[in-house]
């Protein structure tokens, strides 16, 4: 029996990923560089441009776009 096998089950670990922010403090708009452009793009919600940052979230279940 491997020791590891006991662990229970977790949600997977969060990991910082590059993100574009909005800059409006009133609008949440955000989303991760994976899916955008390189260069800053509006906010899709406000329309200002968004600005280089990071979150520590969840890493998405449904991505395989990128492998280890
Ligand atoms: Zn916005």
């Amino acid at each position: 029996m491997s020791f590891y096998n006991n662990r229970r089950k977790e949600p997977l670990p969060s990991e910082n990923v590059d993100t574009w922010e909005c800059p409006e403090e009133d609008c949440n708009g955000w989303m991760r560089k994976d899916f955008a452009a390189e260069t800053p793009p509006p906010c899709p919600f406000c329309g200002a441009q968004m600005i280089s940052g990071t979150r520590y979230i969840p890493p998405l279940k449904n991505t395989s776009l990128h492998k280890d």
